[in-house]
């Protein structure tokens, strides 16, 4: 089994879902009580999310890519970076090391290539929903991608910084984002991305009436298929 190394912390309450399902998706396909091998380097989110504010992303691609090196001289095998928004300086990460950086869209496109569509709507940060990183990777996958209003592309941004981040989970919230996810069928969305790794602790298939894509548990899938491919 290969050795992952995440990179997480952005925000942590994510990344404890990719260390739980990671671990169960080895012990269901192996058996007994084989884990994933892995390795974790947290950055602090403050840090990370302090230089989005202030639009200083290289900073923010120099510091995740030397918590890649480090990975890297740690033995890991493959980066998982644990964070959609944060692929938008994966271009700075994959430079920084000379193993696989697993990138969260090409995952996300496959799945929904895989249930047969290709218009699906996105909710995620509102630098995900409104810059070109994710999306145009996923339409160099062949899909068309929706985006929510600018309102409410703010409530689902609030959300996600103000509650999901800091291990707030409310109805209220999820009820606000059942509604936005209607909003994105009733303008064609054939499916839904949950493109912000936090957003599936709020919200799972049983909120929308389309298939949702849980980017999470879709990456966490892929990494552990790529982990044990490589026996
Ligand atoms: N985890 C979130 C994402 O998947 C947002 C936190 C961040 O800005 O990294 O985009």
């Amino acid at each position: 089994m290969r050795l992952i190394g995440l990179l997480g912390g952005m925000s942590w309450e994510s990344s404890a879902e990719y260390y739980r399902l990671a671990n169960e998706l080895v012990r269901e396909r192996v058996g007994g009580l084989a884990s994933a091998r892995l390795l974790l380097h947290s950055v602090d989110f403050a840090e990370v999310e302090r230089l989005q504010a202030e639009d200083r992303w290289d900073e923010a691609g120099v510091l995740l890519a030397a918590a890649a090196a480090g990975l890297e001289a740690g033995g890991a095998e493959l980066i998982v970076l644990c964070t959609n928004t944060m692929h938008k300086v994966a271009p700075a990460i994959e430079e920084a090391v000379s193993i696989p950086l697993l990138h969260i869209g090409d995952v996300t496109a496959h799945a929904v290539r895989a249930a047969g569509l290709r218009r699906v709507g996105l909710l995620a940060t509102a630098y995900t929903m409104e810059q070109g990183f994710l999306r145009e990777r996923l339409a160099g996958h062949g899909l068309t991608v929706l985006v929510p209003d600018a309102d409410d592309r703010a409530l689902v941004h609030r959300v996600i910084y103000d509650e999901l981040c800091l291990g707030v989970v409310t109805e209220e919230s999820r009820q606000a984002y059942r509604e936005v996810i209607a909003r994105l069928v009733a303008a064609g969305a054939e499916g839904v991305v949950l493109g912000c790794t936090e957003i599936e602790l709020l919200v799972d298939q049983s909120d929308s009436h389309v298939p949702v894509f849980p980017t999470t548990r879709l990456h966490v899938e892929a990494a552990v298929t790529a982990a044990l491919a490589g026996d």
